[in-house]
């Protein structure tokens, strides 16, 4: 299994070789190119290559030539209350790997996503008190039976020993897709989208996980939620970020659903 080195605590040990048990049962196939062997396979690893941590916008993760801040963080006026980074772009086996997992419930494709986040963390080493998941609305967990964001950050969770909770922030509104809207626009729209709870999250150093991050709006909204019910310090990883195409500056409209 690739990287399985990474799984070194007990829990996270456990938790990995239940899913090596249901491949032995259900033979896997790679949630990127769909060969059979794998979950996820070495030629779709190696087309998945992480956006240089260099060369990116200081606040939000995107990347920038050079680094500094990106064309949207550069029109803020303070800097935002969060902290992102990505460990790839949304393209390549990624993307049809993430549209699996969301789209056509392959839930175990998310542990094997889940070792670049842990590589993310690893790099940064933030000190984190809480892991929260981006929560969907109760319509879209219903529809979809699960959050994505949740089945991403529990091997980080039980690999660095940190607490996951489901219940610090929710979103109580649901927002529909948000492509076409500015990033101001958007963060505006969501600020209402999503309750935190004070007694779960004041005083916390808190960690955000995501699956792809478009304008970073809705990490934005969660964040400054979190910080009028008294967070610390709010982190976020996503495991891609969706950048825009040069010159038309189109956002990739596709699987942009959160
Ligand atoms: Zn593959
Ligand atoms: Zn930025």
């Amino acid at each position: 299994m690739l990287k399985a080195g990474l799984y070194r605590r007990p829990a996270s040990f456990f938790y990995h070789t239940l899913w090596e048990a249901i491949d032995w049962l259900y033979p896997p196939y790679c949630g990127g190119c769909l060969q059979p062997g794998s979950r996820w396979c070495e030629s779709c690893n190696a087309n998945t290559p992480p956006i240089d941590q260099t060369q990116i916008c200081q606040y939000c993760g995107y990347p920038v030539a050079g680094g500094g801040l990106c064309f949207r963080c550069i029109e803020l006026s303070a800097p935002p209350p969060v902290t992102i980074r990505s460990y790839t772009t949304y393209q390549g086996p990624i993307r049809e790997a993430i549209h699996r997992f969301k789209y056509q419930k392959d839930i175990a494709l998310c542990e094997s996503l889940a070792i670049y986040l842990i590589e993310l963390f690893n790099r940064y080493k933030w000190e984190v008190d809480l892991i929260l998941p981006v929560p969907l609305s109760k319509e879209r967990k219903k529809e979809r039976g699960y959050n994505q964001s949740f089945l991403l950050a529990r091997p980080l969770s039980l690999h660095f020993m940190l607490p996951i909770s489901t219940k610090a922030i929710s979103r109580t509104i649901h927002t529909n897709t948000q492509v076409g809207l500015s990033a101001q626009q958007r963060t505006e729209n969501l600020t209402q989208a999503f309750q935190a709870q004070p007694s779960l999250v004041a005083g916390k150093r808190i960690l955000l996980i995501d699956d792809v991050a478009t304008t970073s709006s809705t990490l934005t909204a969660i964040a400054r939620t979190l910080v009028g019910a008294g967070a610390k310090q709010i982190f976020a990883l996503t495991l891609a970020r969706s950048v825009l195409q040069s010159h038309t500056h189109q956002e990739v409209q596709q699987n942009t659903q959160p």
